[in-house]
């Protein structure tokens, strides 16, 4: 036969066998067409010694020795077909295989030999370049499948980076003590901002155990109700383990797999512990395609972990301040001041000296606690802990130690700023306060101490602030003095004073004496004015300049106040037998004037000692009255009552402000001996108790002058037309065994006369 394949057909052969997708259908094409080409009965292609494809051989494959060593012309008989005359052609260069096809009748002629030949080439050449594909596209997906991989790694420490980013900005606001529920919403938010907007909801018991309720929330896509987040936070919370997907209390359960046809994935809850105590629990939905719920959950335990941290915070901060600070003013309280001040000093450089604190008593605040109660104290020492904290800088601090003690620690300040800070306190705290719709005065006593060696600690410290604060109220109160180590000896003196008090106060060391007061005009005595002495068994006699101010700290002037007061006037009671007509007056400190029975105590007093209400005089000194004006006012109105008249005593030495002799039922005024005592050598005072005596005659008050020491001074006074006086010159304070015959010296009739004049005015 002629074979007649054009080099197109072998071409189409190519692009045919070339076109199949893998090594397998190429030479399955390669056999079929070539022995179609070849019209021979059977195909084989043989690779590395295996059939690869096969045609014509029927179920039972080629001989095998047709694929063990072929060779062309060697007949072989096959079963079932017949003699087969088979024609070899290798597959070419780097394919190890052959192309056989075999015919029945006739060996193939040397065009078609050539054409196998070309076949076998091509379909060599098909499978290189198949293999080459092959390789490169194993290459491709290796590539592409580690490209994918790498992504994936990116995101996951994209992820990761994002939550430790979230985990850090919560824990910073955790430090950074922001306000809970703040942080609350930050870690809602965080959480549900990680997994691609994730319903998430923070469920807490209150206080009391009770109710939970969400606190806070970050809805997702969907959003759960309230009743399901409580449900699956309270299964979360009485299991005290997490819950998951298919936990109870999750799907497939009503309160939790959402309800009325809405697409909603399971709730996943976890507790939140607080000292080991399940105080709430952190719940969210997981997307509808929960596939991997470990990991949400393990990401969901983090976030829980963090609000537990918060209220752990939170719980510490309050016991903190609960331990170190004053729970009335919110200050620092005196473990805390001394801690920073330890601090302080330690830090500091020992020569430095750069610790400065002023330590603050109220004057009066008693005075109010007891006229208007405790509740007005209590606001008004909170009102003064602000004042105070005005007038510092920011690192300053301050501190409540005691009852109206406050005490400022000034770093990096020296006493002289220590004293500018404490005079803008001492100042600020003079000006009215506003207490339960009342206007209450108090002023404030500072001492200021600056750390000195060899000052040892933060202990010594305070206590030469706390001094040199005792040494401003004895000089006189609202002042402010700085701390000298001779100071200790006075302080020391004065503690064992204070014990000694008390003491003579139950043992009658006291006694009274007596000074005159007299009419100036004609030089016979009108009254008295009990004053108190203490004849110390050690220290001989102790001035009241000095230790009424101890009774007033110390409480004893409640009974020392009321013993003055029941000696005194049972004492003018017996002396009117013999001089009707005299009248007593008694010192009343700051202290008592507010205490509540007061007036009715007085009232007892003077029926049990049967004195006319109308012969007693109180003298009370206008910081007295002023330091809590309502009260004092009350009190001297109902004095009045009894007729009780109201003398205020050393006039011109407190308020500057006079408008208060309208405001009190005042019926006296004695001028204080400082003035009295230039009163012939100084036109100024001269000018000021003229002044005194005018004021008093348009207000109709009695004046008294105090301190009359000569003759000068008691002419100027006549001149003046002062009324009454005491000094000196006039009659010394006396034991009341001597006062009868002062009086009968002094020619007592006269006094009669001066009683009509007081009783006309008191009227
Ligand atoms: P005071 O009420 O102003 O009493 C007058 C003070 O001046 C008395 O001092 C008196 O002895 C003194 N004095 C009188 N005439 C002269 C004088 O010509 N020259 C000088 N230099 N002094 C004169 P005393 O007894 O030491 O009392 C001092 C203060 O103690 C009193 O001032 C009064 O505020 C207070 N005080 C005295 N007794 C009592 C009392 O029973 N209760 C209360 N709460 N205070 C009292
Ligand atoms: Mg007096
Ligand atoms: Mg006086």
């Amino acid at each position: 036969m002629t074979f007649q394949w054009s080099v197109h057909q072998l071409t189409e052969y190519l692009s045919e066998v070339s076109g199949q997708r893998d090594e397998a259908h190429a030479m399955a094409v390669a056999a079929e067409r070539a022995a179609e080409a070849l019209d021979a009965e059977a195909a084989v292609v043989v690779v590395a010694g295996q059939v690869r494809a096969c045609v014509g051989f029927g179920l039972d494959g080629p001989p095998p020795a047709l694929v063990r060593s072929p060779q062309t012309g060697r007949v072989l008989r096959a079963p079932g077909i017949g003699d087969l005359h088979p024609f070899v052609a290798d597959l070419g260069r780097g394919v190890e295989g052959m192309l056989v096809v075999a015919r029945l009748d006739e060996p193939l002629v040397a065009e078609e030999f050539q054409m196998l030949h070309g076949m076998a080439k091509m379909l060599g050449l098909a499978i290189r370049g198949l293999r080459i594909l092959e390789a490169e596209r194993i290459l491709r997906e290796t590539r592409e499948r580690e490209a994918q991989q790498r992504l994936e790694l990116l995101e996951a420490v994209r992820a990761r980076q994002r939550l430790v980013e979230t985990l850090l900005e919560i824990q910073r606001a955790i430090s950074g003590r922001r306000p809970l529920q703040e942080i609350f919403d930050a870690i809602t938010a965080g959480a549900s901002g990680l997994v691609g907007g994730w319903g998430v909801a923070l469920v807490l018991t209150d206080p009391g155990g009770q109710d939970p309720s969400v606190i806070a929330s970050r809805h997702g896509r969907r959003t759960q109700d309230d009743a399901a987040v409580r449900a699956s936070a309270a299964v979360a919370m009485a299991q005290g383990d997490g819950i998951g997907p298919d936990g109870p209390g999750s799907m497939g359960d009503p309160c939790c797999a959402g309800g009325a046809g809405q697409a909603r994935g399971p709730l996943i809850a976890e507790p939140v512990r607080v000292e080991g105590e399940i105080v709430g629990s952190l719940v969210a939905d997981l997307p509808s395609e929960p596939n991997s719920t470990s990991e949400w959950r393990a990401l969901l335990t983090a976030f829980a972990q963090q609000v537990s941290l918060a209220l752990a915070d939170a719980r510490t901060m309050k016991a903190m301040r609960e331990a170190f600070h004053d729970p009335l003013t919110g200050l620092a309280n005196r473990a805390l001041l001394l801690e920073a001040m330890e601090q302080a000093i330690g830090a500091s450089h020992p020569e430095a000296g750069d610790i400065t604190i002023i330590y603050i008593d109220l004057d009066g605040f008693k005075a109010v606690n007891d006229s208007s109660g405790h509740q007005a104290g209590d606001e008004l020492l909170r009102l003064v802990a602000i004042r105070i904290s005005r007038c510092l800088r920011s690192g300053d601090m301050a501190a409540r130690v005691g009852g109206d003690e406050f005490v400022i620690l000034l770093e990096g300040a020296d006493q002289a700023m220590g004293v500018e800070v404490a005079e803008r306190i001492i100042s600020a705290i003079r000006e009215p306060f506003y207490v339960a719709d009342r206007e209450v005065f108090v002023a404030a006593s500072a001492g200021v101490a600056q750390r000195r060696p060899p000052c040892a600690d933060a202990a010594d410290l305070l206590s030469t602030g706390d001094i040199a604060m005792y040494q401003a109220k004895q000089r006189g109160r609202g002042r402010v003095v700085v701390f000298e180590p001779t100071m200790r000896a006075t302080i020391r003196e004065r503690i064992e004073l204070q014990s000694d008090l008390r003491r003579a106060a139950g043992f009658r060391e006291l006694s009274l004496q007596y000074q005159p007061i007299v009419s100036l005009t004609s030089g016979a005595p009108v009254g008295v004015e009990a004053l108190i002495r203490w004849n110390h068994p050690q220290r001989g006699p102790v001035p009241p300049g000095e230790f009424i101010s101890i009774a007033e700290e110390t409480g004893v002037i409640r009974d020392l106040g009321s013993w003055v007061l029941e000696e005194s006037t049972r004492q003018v009671r017996e002396w009117r037998k013999a001089f009707p007509g005299l009248r007593l007056n008694v010192n009343v400190s700051a202290r008592q004037i507010g205490f509540r029975r007061f007036p009715a105590e007085v009232a007892e007093i003077l029926a049990r000692t049967q004195l006319p209400g109308h012969s007693l005089t109180l003298e009370l000194t206008e910081t007295a009255l002023m330091l809590d004006p309502d009260a004092a006012l009350l009190h001297l109105e109902k004095l009045r009552e009894h007729g009780v008249q109201i003398s205020v005593d050393d006039f011109g030495t407190g308020y500057s402000s006079l408008s208060y002799l309208r405001k009190f039922p005042v019926d006296e005024v004695k001028i204080d001996r400082a003035f009295v005592a230039y009163l012939d050598r100084s036109t100024d005072d001269l000018a000021l108790v003229r002044a005194i005596v005018e004021l008093g005659r348009s207000l109709r008050l009695q004046t008294v002058a105090e301190g009359i020491e000569n003759d000068r001074q008691l002419a100027a006074l006549r001149e003046l037309g002062c009324a009454l006086g005491q000094g000196y010159l006039l009659a010394r304070p006396m034991d009341p065994e001597d006062v009868g015959s002062y009086f009968r010296r002094s020619g007592w009739r006269a006094a009669d006369r001066t009683e009509g004049i007081l009783n006309q005015l008191a009227s």
